[in-house]
Protein backbone atom coordinates (compact mmCIF):
# COMPACT_ATOMS: atom_id res chain seq x y z
CA UNK A 1 0.00 0.00 0.00
CA UNK A 2 2.86 2.57 1.16
CA UNK A 3 4.72 0.93 -1.26
CA UNK A 4 2.22 1.52 -4.21
CA UNK A 5 0.96 5.51 -3.45
CA UNK A 6 5.28 6.55 -3.40
CA UNK A 7 4.97 5.22 -6.91
CA UNK A 8 1.64 7.23 -7.48
CA UNK A 9 3.20 10.27 -5.80
CA UNK A 10 6.43 9.53 -7.90
CA UNK A 11 4.18 9.66 -10.93
CA UNK A 12 2.60 12.77 -10.35
CA UNK A 13 5.75 14.84 -9.88
CA UNK A 14 7.30 13.05 -13.10
CA UNK A 15 4.05 14.14 -14.90
CA UNK A 16 4.56 18.37 -14.51
CA UNK A 17 8.25 17.96 -14.88
CA UNK A 18 7.62 16.08 -18.38
CA UNK A 19 5.52 19.23 -19.32
CA UNK A 20 7.66 21.36 -18.72
CA UNK A 21 10.54 19.85 -20.79
CA UNK A 22 8.54 19.31 -23.75
CA UNK A 23 7.57 23.19 -23.58
CA UNK A 24 11.22 23.71 -23.20
CA UNK A 25 12.26 21.91 -26.44
CA UNK A 26 9.98 24.44 -27.89
CA UNK A 27 12.17 27.07 -29.63
CA UNK A 28 10.82 30.15 -28.03
CA UNK A 29 9.50 33.41 -29.57
CA UNK A 30 12.57 36.00 -30.09
CA UNK A 31 10.89 37.92 -27.46
CA UNK A 32 10.80 35.10 -25.11
CA UNK A 33 14.68 34.70 -26.03
CA UNK A 34 15.33 38.02 -24.84
CA UNK A 35 13.72 37.68 -21.24
CA UNK A 36 15.07 34.11 -20.31
CA UNK A 37 18.73 33.75 -22.12
CA UNK A 38 19.81 37.36 -21.02
CA UNK A 39 23.58 37.38 -22.08
CA UNK A 40 25.67 36.95 -19.44
CA UNK A 41 29.10 39.68 -18.96
CA UNK A 42 31.52 38.92 -16.39
CA UNK A 43 33.66 41.79 -15.35
CA UNK A 44 37.36 41.91 -13.75
CA UNK A 45 37.25 44.15 -11.17
CA UNK A 46 34.88 47.81 -10.00
CA UNK A 47 35.77 50.14 -12.43
CA UNK A 48 34.96 47.21 -15.37
CA UNK A 49 31.90 46.56 -13.88
CA UNK A 50 31.15 50.21 -13.62
CA UNK A 51 31.54 50.51 -17.05
CA UNK A 52 30.09 47.04 -18.82
CA UNK A 53 26.67 47.57 -16.15
CA UNK A 54 26.09 51.36 -17.64
CA UNK A 55 26.97 49.86 -21.30
CA UNK A 56 24.19 46.59 -21.33
CA UNK A 57 21.74 48.01 -18.95
CA UNK A 58 19.15 45.61 -18.39
CA UNK A 59 19.57 43.35 -21.71
CA UNK A 60 22.80 41.48 -19.97
CA UNK A 61 23.58 40.41 -16.96
CA UNK A 62 26.68 41.81 -15.04
CA UNK A 63 28.73 40.55 -12.49
CA UNK A 64 32.22 41.59 -10.94
CA UNK A 65 34.67 38.89 -10.21
CA UNK A 66 36.51 40.71 -7.40
CA UNK A 67 33.46 41.23 -5.14
CA UNK A 68 32.75 44.79 -3.95
CA UNK A 69 35.47 46.18 -1.63
CA UNK A 70 38.21 43.93 -2.36
CA UNK A 71 41.88 45.50 -3.43
CA UNK A 72 42.12 43.68 -6.99
CA UNK A 73 46.13 43.86 -7.20
CA UNK A 74 46.87 40.86 -5.59
CA UNK A 75 43.42 38.54 -6.01
CA UNK A 76 43.33 35.59 -7.22
CA UNK A 77 40.30 33.45 -8.57
CA UNK A 78 38.81 30.94 -7.07
CA UNK A 79 38.05 27.88 -8.51
CA UNK A 80 34.62 28.82 -8.65
CA UNK A 81 35.58 32.11 -10.45
CA UNK A 82 37.43 30.41 -13.01
CA UNK A 83 34.09 28.55 -14.32
CA UNK A 84 32.43 31.91 -13.70
CA UNK A 85 34.48 33.37 -16.10
CA UNK A 86 34.77 31.00 -18.27
CA UNK A 87 30.45 30.04 -18.28
CA UNK A 88 29.96 33.86 -19.39
CA UNK A 89 29.47 35.24 -22.87
CA UNK A 90 31.52 37.94 -22.71
CA UNK A 91 34.76 38.41 -20.12
CA UNK A 92 35.27 42.26 -19.59
CA UNK A 93 38.81 43.13 -18.66
CA UNK A 94 41.21 46.35 -18.39
CA UNK A 95 44.35 44.32 -19.34
CA UNK A 96 47.58 45.96 -19.63
CA UNK A 97 48.46 43.27 -17.59
CA UNK A 98 46.59 43.88 -14.13
CA UNK A 99 44.70 40.75 -14.61
CA UNK A 100 47.24 38.63 -14.81
CA UNK A 101 45.21 35.59 -14.39
CA UNK A 102 42.73 36.75 -17.01
CA UNK A 103 44.39 33.51 -19.67
CA UNK A 104 43.52 31.20 -16.87
CA UNK A 105 40.07 31.79 -17.27
CA UNK A 106 39.83 30.58 -20.99
CA UNK A 107 36.99 32.47 -21.69
CA UNK A 108 34.55 32.53 -24.50
CA UNK A 109 34.89 36.06 -25.42
CA UNK A 110 37.35 38.35 -24.17
CA UNK A 111 36.59 42.30 -24.30
CA UNK A 112 40.46 43.66 -23.61
CA UNK A 113 39.61 47.34 -22.63
CA UNK A 114 42.85 48.99 -23.02
CA UNK A 115 43.81 47.13 -26.19
CA UNK A 116 45.05 49.87 -28.64
CA UNK A 117 46.15 51.79 -25.84
CA UNK A 118 49.97 53.07 -25.82
CA UNK A 119 51.05 52.43 -22.14
CA UNK A 120 53.25 54.06 -19.37
CA UNK A 121 56.24 51.41 -19.40
CA UNK A 122 58.28 51.33 -16.21
CA UNK A 123 61.42 49.56 -16.72
CA UNK A 124 63.16 47.60 -14.38
CA UNK A 125 61.81 46.25 -10.79
CA UNK A 126 61.37 48.64 -8.07
CA UNK A 127 62.16 46.81 -4.46
CA UNK A 128 59.68 44.44 -2.95
CA UNK A 129 57.80 44.68 -6.73
CA UNK A 130 58.49 41.04 -7.36
CA UNK A 131 55.22 39.74 -6.34
CA UNK A 132 53.07 42.73 -7.32
CA UNK A 133 53.90 43.11 -10.82
CA UNK A 134 52.32 43.35 -13.55
CA UNK A 135 52.92 40.72 -15.94
CA UNK A 136 53.54 41.54 -19.36
CA UNK A 137 55.35 40.02 -22.62
CA UNK A 138 57.73 42.29 -23.68
CA UNK A 139 60.83 39.71 -21.47
CA UNK A 140 62.20 43.23 -20.27
CA UNK A 141 61.17 42.67 -16.35
CA UNK A 142 59.60 46.15 -16.83
CA UNK A 143 56.03 46.62 -16.00
CA UNK A 144 52.94 48.36 -17.83
CA UNK A 145 50.87 51.06 -15.89
CA UNK A 146 47.39 49.71 -15.96
CA UNK A 147 45.33 52.23 -14.10
CA UNK A 148 44.45 53.84 -17.59
CA UNK A 149 40.65 53.86 -15.66
CA UNK A 150 41.51 57.27 -14.37
CA UNK A 151 42.06 59.14 -17.36
CA UNK A 152 38.32 59.76 -18.36
CA UNK A 153 39.12 60.35 -22.06
CA UNK A 154 40.90 56.56 -21.85
CA UNK A 155 37.96 55.43 -19.81
CA UNK A 156 35.95 56.32 -22.94
CA UNK A 157 37.59 54.42 -25.36
CA UNK A 158 37.44 51.26 -22.77
CA UNK A 159 33.53 52.18 -23.32
CA UNK A 160 34.03 51.86 -26.91
CA UNK A 161 36.08 48.72 -26.36
CA UNK A 162 33.02 47.10 -24.35
CA UNK A 163 29.98 48.83 -26.59
CA UNK A 164 32.14 47.45 -29.78
CA UNK A 165 32.27 43.77 -28.14
CA UNK A 166 28.74 43.51 -27.01
CA UNK A 167 27.19 45.10 -30.47
CA UNK A 168 28.98 41.90 -31.89
CA UNK A 169 27.95 39.36 -28.81
CA UNK A 170 24.53 40.31 -29.22
CA UNK A 171 23.83 42.61 -32.41
CA UNK A 172 19.92 42.38 -31.69
CA UNK A 173 20.31 44.71 -29.08
CA UNK A 174 23.61 46.70 -30.57
CA UNK A 175 21.71 50.26 -31.09
CA UNK A 176 20.43 50.01 -27.18
CA UNK A 177 24.12 49.10 -26.20
CA UNK A 178 25.65 51.86 -28.77
CA UNK A 179 23.01 54.45 -27.04
CA UNK A 180 24.01 53.72 -23.45
CA UNK A 181 27.68 53.92 -24.62
CA UNK A 182 27.15 57.29 -26.16
CA UNK A 183 24.95 58.75 -22.60
CA UNK A 184 27.81 57.72 -20.62
CA UNK A 185 30.55 59.07 -23.08
CA UNK A 186 28.87 62.53 -22.80
CA UNK A 187 29.45 62.30 -19.04
CA UNK A 188 32.96 61.26 -19.32
CA UNK A 189 33.55 64.26 -21.46
CA UNK A 190 31.22 66.44 -18.53
CA UNK A 191 33.99 64.65 -16.22
CA UNK A 192 36.80 66.15 -18.38
CA UNK A 193 35.68 69.46 -18.79
CA UNK A 194 34.96 69.83 -14.79
CA UNK A 195 38.54 68.44 -14.13
CA UNK A 196 40.21 71.18 -16.44
CA UNK A 197 38.23 73.67 -14.93
CA UNK A 198 38.47 72.76 -11.15
CA UNK A 199 42.23 72.07 -11.50
CA UNK A 200 42.80 75.52 -13.76
CA UNK A 201 43.93 77.51 -11.10
CA UNK A 202 46.55 76.06 -8.85
CA UNK A 203 49.51 77.10 -6.84
CA UNK A 204 51.19 73.36 -6.78
CA UNK A 205 51.30 70.65 -9.43
CA UNK A 206 53.06 67.67 -7.40
CA UNK A 207 51.64 65.31 -5.21
CA UNK A 208 52.22 62.09 -3.50
CA UNK A 209 49.57 59.40 -4.44
CA UNK A 210 49.56 56.26 -1.98
CA UNK A 211 50.34 54.04 -5.38
CA UNK A 212 51.05 54.73 -8.92
CA UNK A 213 47.67 54.84 -9.82
CA UNK A 214 47.41 58.64 -10.90
CA UNK A 215 50.08 58.33 -14.01
CA UNK A 216 47.86 58.52 -16.90
CA UNK A 217 45.46 60.82 -14.78
CA UNK A 218 48.27 63.08 -14.14
CA UNK A 219 49.69 63.09 -17.76
CA UNK A 220 46.42 63.86 -19.25
CA UNK A 221 45.97 67.18 -16.79
CA UNK A 222 49.82 68.26 -16.33
CA UNK A 223 50.04 67.22 -12.93
CA UNK A 224 53.36 65.29 -11.64
CA UNK A 225 52.29 62.29 -9.38
CA UNK A 226 55.13 60.94 -6.96
CA UNK A 227 53.74 57.73 -4.86
CA UNK A 228 54.29 56.14 -1.61
CA UNK A 229 53.97 52.45 -2.63
CA UNK A 230 54.91 52.03 -6.37
CA UNK A 231 53.32 49.87 -8.56
CA UNK A 232 50.55 48.84 -6.14
CA UNK A 233 49.13 49.66 -2.83
CA UNK A 234 50.11 46.66 -1.17
CA UNK A 235 53.52 45.21 0.19
CA UNK A 236 55.81 46.40 2.52
CA UNK A 237 58.02 49.66 3.00
CA UNK A 238 61.33 50.60 3.84
CA UNK A 239 62.14 52.99 6.27
CA UNK A 240 64.25 55.09 3.83
CA UNK A 241 61.36 54.98 1.23
CA UNK A 242 59.85 56.39 4.36
CA UNK A 243 62.41 58.49 4.34
CA UNK A 244 62.66 59.58 0.70
CA UNK A 245 58.77 60.57 0.63
CA UNK A 246 59.53 62.70 3.73
CA UNK A 247 61.67 65.09 2.24
CA UNK A 248 60.24 64.87 -0.90
CA UNK A 249 57.10 66.41 0.61
CA UNK A 250 59.22 69.34 2.31
CA UNK A 251 60.93 69.71 -1.28
CA UNK A 252 57.79 70.30 -2.99
CA UNK A 253 56.37 71.98 0.39
CA UNK A 254 53.47 69.70 0.40
CA UNK A 255 51.56 68.50 3.57
CA UNK A 256 49.06 66.73 2.01
CA UNK A 257 49.83 62.79 1.72
CA UNK A 258 46.89 60.80 0.31
CA UNK A 259 45.85 57.50 1.50
CA UNK A 260 43.58 55.09 0.03
CA UNK A 261 39.82 53.84 0.46
CA UNK A 262 40.74 50.06 0.60
CA UNK A 263 43.67 50.00 2.24
CA UNK A 264 44.57 50.80 6.15
CA UNK A 265 45.64 53.99 6.56
CA UNK A 266 48.34 54.07 9.54
CA UNK A 267 51.07 54.29 6.70
CA UNK A 268 50.12 57.37 5.44
CA UNK A 269 49.14 58.86 8.95
CA UNK A 270 52.66 58.12 9.76
CA UNK A 271 54.41 59.87 7.11
CA UNK A 272 51.99 62.79 7.42
CA UNK A 273 53.05 63.06 11.23
CA UNK A 274 56.38 63.79 10.11
CA UNK A 275 55.95 66.38 7.83
CA UNK A 276 54.89 70.24 9.31
CA UNK A 277 50.81 70.52 9.16
CA UNK A 278 51.11 67.40 7.46
CA UNK A 279 47.17 65.68 6.55
CA UNK A 280 46.07 62.47 5.13
CA UNK A 281 43.32 62.83 2.78
CA UNK A 282 41.49 59.97 0.29
CA UNK A 283 42.65 59.93 -3.19
CA UNK A 284 40.96 56.70 -4.63
CA UNK A 285 42.17 54.81 -7.47
CA UNK A 286 38.50 53.26 -8.02
CA UNK A 287 40.16 49.77 -7.86
CA UNK A 288 36.99 48.86 -5.93
CA UNK A 289 34.13 50.25 -3.85
CA UNK A 290 32.54 49.34 -0.51
CA UNK A 291 29.07 47.55 -0.32
CA UNK A 292 27.43 51.20 1.31
CA UNK A 293 28.75 53.27 -1.71
CA UNK A 294 27.21 50.75 -4.02
CA UNK A 295 24.07 50.83 -2.33
CA UNK A 296 23.71 54.20 -2.05
CA UNK A 297 23.97 54.46 -5.47
CA UNK A 298 28.13 56.06 -5.66
CA UNK A 299 29.76 55.06 -8.69
CA UNK A 300 32.97 56.32 -10.81
CA UNK A 301 31.84 60.00 -11.83
CA UNK A 302 31.27 60.68 -7.90
CA UNK A 303 34.49 58.81 -7.05
CA UNK A 304 35.92 61.01 -9.52
CA UNK A 305 34.43 64.53 -8.14
CA UNK A 306 35.83 63.35 -4.58
CA UNK A 307 38.97 62.90 -5.82
CA UNK A 308 39.35 65.97 -7.67
CA UNK A 309 37.68 68.06 -4.39
CA UNK A 310 40.72 66.37 -2.21
CA UNK A 311 43.03 67.17 -4.77
CA UNK A 312 42.21 70.82 -4.88
CA UNK A 313 43.23 71.14 -1.38
CA UNK A 314 46.55 69.45 -1.94
CA UNK A 315 47.14 71.63 -5.07
CA UNK A 316 46.12 74.65 -2.98
CA UNK A 317 43.44 75.65 -6.12
CA UNK A 318 40.85 78.40 -6.41
ZN1 LIG B 1 46.51 50.15 -8.65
Amino acid sequence: MNQSRAALAAIATLIPLAMIATVQTGRPALQDRQEQEKITVVASFYPLYEFASRVVGDRAEVSSLVPAGVEPHDWEPTAEDVSRGRAADVLVINGAGFERWADDIEAKVVANTSEGIEFNYKEGREVGEDEHRHGDASGGGGVNNPHIWLDPILAKHQIDKIRNMMASSDPVNADYYNQNADRFTAELDSLDAFIRSELADCDKSDFIAFHDAFTYFSERYGLRQHSIQGASPEGEILPQTMQQIIELANEFDINIIYSEDLIDSRLADTIANEIPEGKVLVLSPIEGIDKGEQAAGIGYIDKMKQNIANLKEGLECR
